[in-house]
């Protein structure tokens, strides 16, 4: 068969439940979760490093091949805080999940994250960056924001993710 699996994005300010719901998500279906911010630790794709901000910078050239060599075969969950760096072409769907400003307030305090970092993702939450990053980057009808407070909706938002690959695969002939 030369049909490929389709690619998920599944994106979102830090705290909404990316990597919980992509992890879900892979159980249920069986794709492969790829959790982009542990690629670069991994690979080390960084090159430098902002002292003031207390974060390295970002090498995309490398992050971005070596993406493409793993995207390619189609069949992944990708996990990632922003998505405009990554080309249109890579997914069939992008998910943007959504947390109410006091859910994502706890769960970054149960994170350890100091309160200027909490201050910043409340606000790009409150502001909804992500989300019109993804629809400034993808195709409108491809753009699923997602309401991710509780439990009951992460399973019901991977539900939905499984009813929509299940549509996929009998509409390309799997
Ligand atoms: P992200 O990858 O977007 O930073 P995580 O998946 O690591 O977020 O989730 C952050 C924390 O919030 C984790 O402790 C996780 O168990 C919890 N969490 C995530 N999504 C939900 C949800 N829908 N309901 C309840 N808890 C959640
Ligand atoms: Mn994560």
């Amino acid at each position: 068969m030369t049909q490929k699996l389709p690619n998920i994005l599944v994106t979102g300010t830090p705290g909404t439940g990316k990597t919980t719901t992509s992890e879900m998500i892979a159980e249920a279906t069986g794709l492969t979760h790829v959790n982009v911010g542990e690629l670069i630790k991994a690979g080390q794709f960084y090159e430098g490093y902002l002292e003031e901000y207390d974060t390295h910078i970002l090498d995309e050239d490398k992050l971005l091949d070596e993406m493409e060599d793993l995207l390619k075969e189609g069949g992944n969950v990708v996990d990632y805080h922003t998505c405009e760096l990554f080309p249109e072409r890579w997914f069939d769907l992008v998910l943007v999940l959504r947390a109410q400003t006091h859910t994502l307030f706890d769960r970054m305090e149960k994170r350890g994250y100091n309160q200027k970092k909490r201050d910043e993702n409340m606000e790009c939450e409150i502001m909804q960056v992500v989300l019109d990053e993804a629809r400034e980057s993808y195709a409108p009808e491809i753009v699923v924001e997602l309401s991710s407070d509780t439990v009951d909706e992460m399973e019901s938002n991977v539900d939905r993710v499984k009813m929509w690959l299940d549509a996929w695969k009998s509409q390309h002939g799997f």
